[in-house]
């Protein structure tokens, strides 16, 4: 089955996100647990805990189709001591959350070196501090999301999303996100089913598409190779409608969350509409 959403607003609490997804046609979603620009947030209260279940329980959403974001302030991959240790803590809270939320998914961006450490000791870095988080916190798998590669921030190559992987001890609570427009801007063409098609060849042969626990469904303003994370609504970027077809008639893309995070909330239930127009016919 194709779970498809949308990272919908958890204002007021986190028991609001699945009405928010409800709303808009979803059968999966994402949410950040906690304001996502802030370190500390307080701790989930019981009772939203509970609201937060019920509500997924009643409208059918699995903790498969759901896939928390954590903080864009952390940075696993951090070369300063202190922000590694802050980005770590913070991580395991988030990591936490998920697991009290009764989810077993946490979407993350890998980190940066900030060019005062090489790439291959900041990949060790943020693989350590996935094998930290996993001896803090049962269940929940550490999904790591591809990017840009904006500035200098790692996971754009397939090769190194690889070597995070590998250096892993728990391999069945580490997978990957992949963002259409990261791959894109980062070099990877999307643009016709053809150059899909290879896209996700050279992926499985790198990393492995049995690593694959999520997707961020998105065009993209910036061409390819342009290193630059700047979203569009599907069909109106660069990319073009080809990819996200591609992905809707391919079983390999089942049961996972594949999650809009393009510009226009507004018509988010027409993309979702549109992306299901594609999923083929089943006798
Ligand atoms: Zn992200
Ligand atoms: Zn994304």
């Amino acid at each position: 089955m194709k779970l498809i959403g949308a990272h919908v607003s958890a204002a007021g609490g986190v028991h609001n996100s699945p009405d928010n997804a409800n709303k808009i046609g979803a059968n999966a979603f994402a949410l950040f647990t906690k304001n996502q620009r802030q370190w500390v947030a307080k701790p989930l209260e019981q009772d939203v805990i509970k609201a937060f279940k019920a509500r997924c329980q009643q409208y059918g959403f699995t903790p498969d189709a759901i896939l928390p974001h954590d903080s864009y302030l952390i940075n696993l991959g951090a070369p300063e001591r202190e922000k590694l240790e802050k980005s770590r803590t913070a991580f395991i809270d988030e990591m936490a959350r998920c697991e009290q939320l009764g989810l077993h998914l946490l979407n993350f961006h890998p980190g940066s070196h900030l060019k005062k450490i090489s790439e291959s000791e900041c990949l060790a870095l943020i693989a350590e501090s996935i094998n930290l988080a996993h001896a803090a916190v049962p269940n929940v798998v550490a999904v790591i999301e591809n990017t840009a590669g904006q500035g200098s921030n790692l996971g754009w190559r397939f090769e190194q999303l690889a070597s995070i992987i590998e250096q892993v001890e728990d391999k069945s609570r580490v997978g990957v996100c992949i963002d259409t427009c990261h791959a894109f801007a980062a070099g990877y063409d999307l643009r016709s089913e053809t150059a899909t098609d290879k896209t996700f060849a050279e992926f499985d042969l790198v990393v492995g598409m049995q690593y694959l626990r999520g997707m961020h469904l998105n065009d993209s303003k910036g061409g390819l190779g342009s290193h630059l994370d700047r979203h569009h609504s599907l069909g109106e970027g660069e990319i073009g409608w080809d990819c996200f077809r591609y992905v809707m008639q391919d079983s390999r893309f089942d049961n996972i969350p594949l999650v809009l995070e393009t510009i226009n909330p507004d018509i988010w239930r027409q993309e979702i509409a549109t992306l299901r127009s594609f999923i083929p016919e089943t006798v």
